[in-house]
């Protein structure tokens, strides 16, 4: 391994990189529109863009590419080379400030939810200077926002800029009523935990469900599944040990913080997490680092499956989203602080939380939503499809002072609000709640629904509007007495109202239980066990309000989106319906009969020589009869599959394919894992679970 300090960051544009190589005034200039938005001039821009390419030529880059999140869920780019004619027949090596800010790809192709006609396709892309630019494989990677011409969103990233915008703004606001002065700026924070599921190539090159799907469609449960535990944070295999190492080294040279490496609880699984940073870094270091990821297993001959549940019957994966906020003066607004106007202000912010989740808990399913991540959310050790927050037993203890008007005591300490420090929270792991959708972690929450294939820019992107939202309500109320000796009790009265209103999000207890899902019900909680449920709501009244307060979506702009996940719904239970027909039709049901073909020859010769050939009959029988439901299960998952298409509204369609096609899937699936229970490995044309799991 090389010298890490030497190799982090050497293909990033960085802070370090900026100020050796730029002109002092360019880079003041810079600096500006970084931190506070300003826009950049022309020449800055030209000056830049030269640095940035004779460091990209400098690094081996020909390329440059603008890097954007369009809606499909993943990162796009289109490569120019910096290659201009030079008069006599040579070239010179060109890059404008003007190639640098905009970049105009055809994108007529990308969804856009009918916010652009195809026939004026025009989508442009403007560099995210908040962002480092990097190189990798030869060429040098622009983060780029991506708009249409008459200013509509197209991506993930520009809601994301816009509500840290909105959070920066509001959150200062609220921090000058408690003495805050000095900061100017707020930036929300994030640490994604990356779940993910390594296998060997050669098992996945033969599974076509892994291949179109990235899950298996079809698979028996094998006799050990996660029940002994034995595989989480357990010492590693050197195939695997081997793969961490090459990956750390690669994330490390893009200035990706890789911090942590264990064996998560499911075979097979196993889980990166970076040092976290601003959002919006973090989001593009997430995308980038799933790439990495899937890249390097490659390598080593293996396959990184970053879908939410590749395997039936284990744990499935998330992306633990931890969120904080953090002022340019340094502190941690998740903090609870040593002083007791610090605690003021971390007990207030703490509830402005527990009141904008309690309101907006179907914008924290809807953040989550996909149907790789329906699957996951409720199964196994997942969170449950209904929001919660978990704070923990001393930080309950003292809301509930609070609500009640009582002091809360400790062994050692009485703590009124305004007058005494907070006790210190035991910031111990083994307090936490892993069932809870929500929760505190000692100075950040952590949001784990969010899948792990997913773009965190969405699940961040609403939780700082909602925060938004709640921030400067607090702010409208608490304003007039900013300053005044009544300050503290009016945060007093403004917390014990919003506990009393909005304590039922707060669950401290097995979010895995069926009893959750009553008590969730009685205190009138959201449930939305599927995308279909909960994607109507992102358009509900309440909703659009905040955004278009905050200027996070416009109304159309809200439905594009609303259209684009449920096409994507469907699209996904369609490919995945015809996946499984195909495999049936040219792989199982072919298989199956020509075993039935081999016990029924073997019945043959044996009656020809007189010994029993009890078990191959009664084997032929039970495989016959489950193979005809094989067969009028294809016919029928296709018919189930073409209604569906023929739905021309999304909404009805995506619930056609979730309560009729999904449910044929499962009756096919149950069938299908039943006859490959029954037949000899020698015979079934694909590797099994035991394969999978326990090979690497
Ligand atoms: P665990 O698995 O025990 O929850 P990890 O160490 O795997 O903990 O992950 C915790 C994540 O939380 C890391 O990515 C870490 O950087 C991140 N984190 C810590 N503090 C903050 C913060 N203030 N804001 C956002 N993320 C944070
Ligand atoms: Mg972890």
């Amino acid at each position: 391994m090389k010298n890490v300090t030497e190799i982090f960051s050497e293909n990033v544009f960085n802070d370090e990189v900026m100020k050796s190589r730029l002109p002092k005034n360019v880079y003041k200039n810079f600096m500006n529109t970084v931190t506070n938005g300003d826009t950049l001039d022309m020449t800055t821009a030209d000056i830049v863009a030269n640095t940035i390419k004779e460091w990209a030529i400098e690094k081996g880059a020909t390329h440059y590419t603008h890097w954007f999140q369009p809606l499909t869920g993943s990162t796009a780019e289109k490569h120019d080379s910096f290659i201009a004619p030079a008069p006599n027949g040579m070239a010179i090596m060109e890059f404008s400030g003007k190639a640098l800010v905009k970049g105009e790809p055809d994108a007529s192709s990308f969804p856009s939810g009918g916010l652009r006609q195809t026939s004026s396709a025009r989508g442009y892309t403007a560099w995210d200077p908040t962002s480092y630019c990097f190189v990798k494989e030869g060429s040098l990677y622009i983060p780029t926002v991506f708009l249409s011409y008459t200013g509509e969103t197209l991506d993930k990233k520009t809601p994301l800029l816009r509500s840290m915008d909105a959070l920066s703004r509001t959150a200062v606001e609220f921090l000058k009523l408690f003495g805050n002065e000095k900061v100017t700026r707020v930036t929300s924070t994030v640490g994604a935990e990356q779940e993910y599921f390594l296998i060997d190539k050669k098992m996945y090159d033969q599974r076509e469900d892994l291949i179109l799907t990235g899950r298996t469609l079809f698979g028996a449960k094998p006799p050990k599944g996660q029940e002994l535990d034995d595989q989480y944070f357990a010492n590693l295999r050197p195939r695997i040990a081997a793969y961490m190492a090459d990956l750390d080294e690669e994330l490390w040279k893009l200035g990706i913080y890789s911090k942590t490496k264990h064996n998560e609880v499911a075979p097979a699984q196993h889980e990166m997490a970076p040092i976290f940073t601003t959002s919006n870094l973090g989001t593009d270091q997430n995308e980038l680092a799933m790439e990495v990821m899937e890249k390097v297993a490659l390598k080593h001959g293996l396959v990184c499956l970053l879908h939410e549940k590749p395997f039936e019957g284990v744990n499935g994966s998330g992306k633990h989203n931890n969120w904080s906020m953090a002022t340019n003066d340094g502190q941690n607004l998740l903090d609870p602080g040593d002083t007791p106007m610090e605690n003021l202000q971390f007990l207030t912010i703490l509830c402005a939380l527990i009141k904008g989740i309690d309101e907006y808990a179907d914008l924290m399913r809807i953040s989550a939503a996909s149907a790789g991540n329906d699957h996951r959310l409720g199964a196994d050790e997942a969170p449950p499809a209904i929001v919660s927050m978990f704070l923990g037993e001393e930080l309950d203890a003292v809301l509930k002072a609070i609500e009640e008007d009582t002091v809360f005591k400790t062994e050692t300490q009485t703590f009124e609000i305004g007058v005494n420090a907070l006790p210190s929270f035991p910031k111990d792991s083994t307090d936490r709640n892993r069932t809870s959708p929500f929760a505190f972690t000692g100075n950040r929450f952590e949001f784990r629904m969010v899948g792990s294939s997913d773009n965190i820019a969405c699940p961040n992107a609403l939780l700082n509007t909602i925060v938004s939202e709640e921030l400067s309500q607090f702010t409208e109320i608490l304003a007039p007495f900013k300053g005044t000796d009544g300050f503290e009790n009016e945060v007093k009265k403004l917390l014990k109202s919003v506990l009393k209103k909005h304590r039922r999000i707060i669950f401290n207890g097995d979010g895995y239980s069926l009893e959750w899902i009553q008590e969730a019900k009685r205190r009138g909680l959201p449930n939305y066990p599927s995308t279909v449920d909960c994607m109507p709501h992102y358009t509900d009244e309440k909703n659009m309000r905040i955004f278009k307060k905050f200027g996070i979506y416009t109304e159309n702009e809200l439905k594009a989106r609303t259209e684009v996940l449920l096409e994507t719904y469907s699209k996904t239970i369609r490919i995945e319906a015809r996946t499984m027909i195909e495999m049936t039709r040219k792989q199982l049901l072919p298989a199956t009969l020509e075993y039935i073909h081999c016990l029924c020859e073997a019945v043959a010769v044996k009656k020809q020589i007189g010994i029993s050939s009890f078990t191959e009959e009664k084997m032929a029988e039970r495989l016959s009869d489950l193979a005809d439901a094989l067969y009028d299960s294809a016919n029928n998952l296709e018919i189930q599959v073409n209604t569906a298409c023929e739905i021309g509204d999304i909404l009805p369609q995506s619930r056609y394919f979730h309560d009729n096609v999904l449910a044929e899937m499962e009756r096919m699936r149950t069938t299908s894992d039943t006859i490959e229970r029954i037949m000899p490995s020698s015979h079934w044309p694909i590797p099994d679970y035991s394969q999978m799991i326990y090979n690497v």
